[in-house]
Parts: structure tokens; sequence; C-alpha cells
């Protein structure tokens, strides 16, 4: 049974991929199913996430119609395995999709992502484990959504540490956890969550655990009223756990982490906030385009050279981006390249370079488009786009991020020509 995520030989668009979808891998069945079909899948999506977006964001409500459209459509499950009811998509599918939705809703956008981190996770490190590969299975027949708990008590952005631990008990075994943000808690089917190996182990001798709707319970302890990404819903809540040990995924979190979480995380949240910034430069272009139409002879306004400049901008986040997504999937064939301190330090650093960038960009389409932009109402208005973006540094703070790649930084290869 094949079920690693294939590397890509090219990283572009794959929303247009071969006529059928299929790709002739020379195996009796194929590995990646990921068809034409999905551009309109996701359109479809997109449409019904663009439609609710202000309402989401207005009522910091679960955007439920982009979600039901995204069930029907069968996106939740499009990464898991064909053989295991999937479509076997790559990463860098999932980026494109997440870049779709966010230009129609961020929360929209930043969910998908969310779930597909997690659904990264098992398919990777779920091979040797029965449990986990029948989870992936039934996340494809039933669509099921993955939230992701990693947030506890006061410890902020630390993944490395938990305080909650695998608790044995007569059943199986149990978790506890002061999950202070669980993003869509209220609305998943599964969490995935890291914890303490046993109750004697230390803070960062962590494991993954996932537990399916009928074996945990939520107890909500803080509401989310927040600036921006109002729609993702992500309450604080005491997540109690009891299933079996088979839960439990068998590889360390440090593995995971390093090698599926952290730079699925870092590659998909950018394409959100890119597809954030890319929304806002379209309002702005057709606001400086009504402007310039009032003026006589069809002058350009002052706003041209901010929107040139978030143009150009925007160009270059992309770039990186695809970049980035062409180093993970080629680098996914080799655990030395992804083990790498290169590697690592890149993928750490992308979520920084993106997040500045696309705050930066929709800072600049704001300024383009001046007081149209700055409206909370209106077809220019960017203000959503705004808020939304901002919760991009702070999601992991960069500071923490920083912090943590100096030493890398200090023995980072700087290239001695552009060839590298
Ligand atoms: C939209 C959104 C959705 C989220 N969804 C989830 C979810 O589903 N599940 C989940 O578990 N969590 C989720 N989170 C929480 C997220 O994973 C982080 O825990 C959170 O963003 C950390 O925010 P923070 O800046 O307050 O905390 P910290 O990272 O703890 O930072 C707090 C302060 O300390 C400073 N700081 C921290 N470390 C350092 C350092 N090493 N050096 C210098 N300064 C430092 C920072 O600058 C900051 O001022 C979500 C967050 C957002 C914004």
């Amino acid at each position: 049974m094949e079920t690693t995520i294939q590397p890509s030989p090219q990283t572009h668009s794959r929303m247009d991929a071969s006529p059928n979808g299929h790709q002739d891998t020379g195996h009796e069945s194929p590995t990646r199913l990921v068809g034409r079909d999905l551009l309109s899948r996701v359109q479809a999506t997109a449409g019904l996430a663009r439609a609710n977006a202000d309402a989401v964001d207005r009522e910091s409500r679960f955007p439920e119609e982009a979600f039901a459209a995204a069930r029907e459509h069968r996106l939740l499950g499009m990464m898991v395995p064909v053989v295991l009811g999937g479509e076997g998509a790559r990463v860098s599918d999932v980026a494109d999709v997440c870049y779709t939705l966010a230009r129609a809703c961020a929360s929209t956008a930043m969910i998908f992502a969310m779930h597909q981190i997690m659904v990264a996770i098992l398919v990777r490190h779920g091979q040797g484990s029965q449990w986990h590969l029948e989870l992936l299975r039934r996340l494809a027949d039933e669509q099921l959504l993955l939230a992701s708990s990693t947030t506890e008590g006061q410890g902020g952005g630390d993944l490395r540490v938990s305080s909650c631990a695998v608790e044995p008990d007569s059943f199986g075994i149990t978790l506890t956890k002061s999950a202070t943000v669980i993003s869509y808690g209220a609305q998943a089917d599964a969490v995935v969550t890291t914890a303490r190996r046993s109750i004697d182990a230390a803070p960062s001798d962590q494991v993954i655990v996932a537990f399916t709707k009928d074996n945990y319970q939520l107890e909500p302890i803080r509401t989310w009223d927040t600036l921006g990404m109002r729609g993702t819903c992500s309450s604080g809540f005491t997540l109690r756990g009891r299933g079996v040990p088979e839960q439990v995924l068998p590889e360390h979190f440090q593995t995971i982490q390093s090698r599926t979480m952290m730079p699925v995380a870092h590659l998909t949240w950018s394409s959100v906030w890119c597809g954030v910034a890319a929304e806002a430069v379209e309002r702005s272009r057709r606001c400086v385009r009504a402007a310039a139409r009032q003026t006589a002879g069809g002058q350009s306004t002052a706003g041209v050279t901010h929107l040139t400049r978030a143009i150009m901008s925007l160009g270059v986040l992309t770039n990186t981006i695809k970049s980035a997504l062409q180093k993970f999937e080629s680098a996914c064939a080799a655990e030395k390249e992804i083990d790498s301190l290169d590697f690592q330090n890149a993928m750490n650093l992308l979520k920084v370079t993106a997040s500045e960038m696309a705050t930066s960009v929709v800072v600049g389409a704001m300024q383009a488009s001046g007081l149209n932009g700055y409206r909370n109402d209106g077809e220019f208005s960017v203000a959503r786009h705004l808020r939304d973006v901002m919760s991009s540094s702070i999601m992991i703070n960069n500071d923490r991020i920083l912090a943590n790649s100096g030493a890398a930084s200090l023995l980072a290869n700087i290239p001695a020509s552009l060839e590298g």
C-alpha cells in the first residue's frame, strides 16, 4: 500500500492537471486522482465562501456554507491516499486551494489549511498504524473535519512543550488539556493534539494523539472575539479525551513537527495570507481604475504608485511560496534533506517572510485606495483583509520564530553565487 506524500516533479497549479486527472504512475492503481474538475469544485466552494464572508466576519461564526460545499465537493479528503478513498493530492495542490479560498474568505481558507496540516501528519506518520489509516479512510468517506490542539495554558506558541500527558486508565488512555485555542473546536469531527508521552515524561517528550468526536468532550473556557480571522472560531476549551493506546501516533512529536507539521503549516498558511493579499490588490486596482476614469483624460491617480509597489511585492511573495513548495516536495523524498538545518531554517523563516510581506501588500493596497479601501463598506473595502492578515505575525509569533532561528542563522550558508 503506497501512502507516502509523493514528491512533485514540478510545482505549478495542479488544478488543471491531466485531462482525466490520473497520473500514469505505472502502478495498478493510481496514486493521484486530482483532476481537471478540481478547479470547478474549488471555485464552487469559494463562491459560497465569498457570498458569506462578510457575515462570517461580522458574526464571528463558522463558515458553514463554504464547508458544506467543501464536503459536497469532497475537498476535505483530497490529500488522503487513493487507496484509502482520497485523491492523493500534494501539498502544493492544497496550497493552491488555500490561496483561492483566501481570496474569497480568509477564515474559510485558514480552517481548510489547518485541517489539511492534520491530514498531512496522518498521511505521512500514520502509515504503520491501522487505527490512523482507518481514520483516514473514514475522513475521505465521511469528509471529517480535523482540528488541531497545540496551544496549552499560558504556553502561547511554544509547540515543543506540553503540560498535559497521556495517562493509562482501565479503558485504555485518557488526556485532559487546558486547550487555550482550538480553531473550530465546536464544529470539528476530530481533534489531533500534542501531549507528553506519559505522566513521568519531560515536557518536551511529546506525542500526537487523535481523538474522534465520540471519544472527547470540550468544555468552553474562552471565547473568540478578535480583530480578524473571526470565522475560525478559535475558542478555548478544556479537552477531555478517552481512547485506546493505538490513537497515539507511533512517531515522536519532534519528528512529526519538523518533517511535516511545521513545513506544511508554514506553506499552507503563507498561501492563505498570499490569497488575502491578492484579493486586496485586486480590489485596490479596481478602485484606482475607477478613480482614473473620473479624472480628465483618464489620468492615473496618486494611488497608482502604492498599487504598483503592492503588485510588485505580491509577485515576490507568490514566487517565494512557489519556490518553497518545490523545495518541500523535493525534500519529502529525502529524509536527510528534510532534516537539514538549511531546509528547516528556510521553512521556518518562510512564515515570517510571508506574514510580513502579505501584511505590507494589504497596507499598500489600502493606501492605494485611500478612504475607499479604509471603509468597512463598499466594493473597494480592504478592511476585513487587513484585519485578517494582521493575525499572520502572531499565529506562532514571528518574534518567537526569529529568536529560535538565531543560532541557525549564525551557521547559515551564504551563497557565493546566484546559482547558490
Ligand atoms: C487565527 C488563529 C488560529 C489559531 N488556531 C489554533 C488552533 O487551532 N490550535 C492551537 O493550538 N492554537 C491555535 N492558535 C494559537 C497559535 O498556535 C499560537 O499559540 C498563538 O498564536 C501564539 O500567540 P502569542 O503571540 O500570544 O503567544 P507567544 O508566541 O507565546 O508570544 C507572546 C509574546 O511573547 C513574545 N515571545 C514569545 N517567544 C519569544 C521569544 N522566543 N523571543 C522573544 N519574544 C518572544 C512574543 O513576541 C509575544 O509578544 C491560533 C492562533 C491564531 C491567531
